[in-house]
């Protein structure tokens, strides 16, 4: 049975992300760097788990020295019912997105949460409105985040207006129409919608740049670039930005922490990440 990873175990823990398809991820370079920064004997793989899948991947985990997964699309829903407890973080969000053990039990947890708001807790800002644009998976982690660290109020737009008003009733906060988006004025502004990511949405933006004000905070949360057109227009105007390199290094430090009990070096890990992301 796997259980949380530590020095001298004598038995090879093994991790690693499970999705379907598992495009190219930066999970198995931070996390086989930090274990080997500690010395500790766990090795972290990727493992592509079609959906039908899923079940008898648990069942390996429960039977072989598997420590702990991180989970993305599209298991972070479906796998609640095989786990046998997950936090009250993962509870809110709806989904899970880390599988560990504690005292021979299976949890589930979602870091995206911590690693949204961390960025935000680090630089003091806890409190004032916010508007989400996009209301897909990684929105519903941002709302919790926000709601954690008392940021409000909150106003959600989504490009399918339903989807947003569904969304913001069930969080209890603000529905703004998409095409009114730009009207809302808010202290932060978090893109999590995919418009600038590289690929057919690069050099987009899903805010006009005019509709920025001075003393905003715009945080976006895709990484890939570094620097998109939301944060780069944002910039040009003196407005504050946080980049979605720091939502990843976050959520990566928490898994970590809950798979080893450590703590990596965040600017360390920053550089880690920034190197294999932009080769700065
Ligand atoms: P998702 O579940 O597919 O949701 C995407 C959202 O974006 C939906 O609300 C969708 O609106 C909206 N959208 C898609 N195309 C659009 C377009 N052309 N115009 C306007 N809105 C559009 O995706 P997700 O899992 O939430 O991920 C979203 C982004 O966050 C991705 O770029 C992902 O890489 C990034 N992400 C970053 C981190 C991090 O650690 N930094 C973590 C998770 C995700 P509809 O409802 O109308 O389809």
């Amino acid at each position: 049975m796997g259980q949380q990873v530590r020095c001298g175990q004598g038995e090879t823990q093994q991790l690693g992300i499970i999705g379907f398809p598992l495009g190219h991820t930066l999970s198995p370079l931070v996390h086989n760097w930090g274990f080997s920064k500690f010395g500790l004997d766990a090795v972290y793989t990727a493992w592509p788990t079609p959906p039908e899948d899923l079940e008898s991947m648990v069942e390996r985990i429960r039977s072989e020295p598997i420590a702990g997964l991180s989970v993305t699309i599209p298991h972070k829903t479906a796998i609640i019912p095989f786990l046998d407890s997950i936090t009250g973080l993962a509870h809110a969000v709806g989904a899970v997105n880390t599988v560990f053990w504690r005292d021979g039990k299976l949890w589930g947890d979602n870091t995206d949460v911590a690693g949204f708001a961390k960025p935000l807790a680090v630089r003091d800002v806890r409190s004032g409105s916010a508007l989400v644009l996009g209301a897909g998976g990684a929105a519903l982690a941002v709302i919790v985040g926000l709601q954690e660290l008392g940021i409000g109020p909150l106003y959600l737009a989504n490009r399918t207006d339903e989807k947003a008003e569904e969304l913001a009733a069930h969080f209890d906060i603000n529905f703004i129409p998409w095409a009114e988006r730009g009207r809302c004025r808010t202290r932060i502004l978090v893109n999590t919608t995919p418009i600038g990511m590289a690929g057919k949405f690069e050099g987009l933006s899903p805010w006009n740049k005019y509709d920025f004000e001075k003393g905003q905070l715009a945080y976006d949360i895709v990484y890939n670039p570094g620097e998109t057109r939301f944060l780069r227009e944002a910039q040009s105007l003196g407005v504050n930005v946080i980049m979605g390199v720091e939502m990843f290094l976050y959520q990566a430090l928490e898994q970590f922490r809950i798979w080893t009990g450590r703590d990596l070096p965040v600017d360390e890990t920053r550089r880690l990440l920034e190197q294999a992301l932009y080769g700065t």
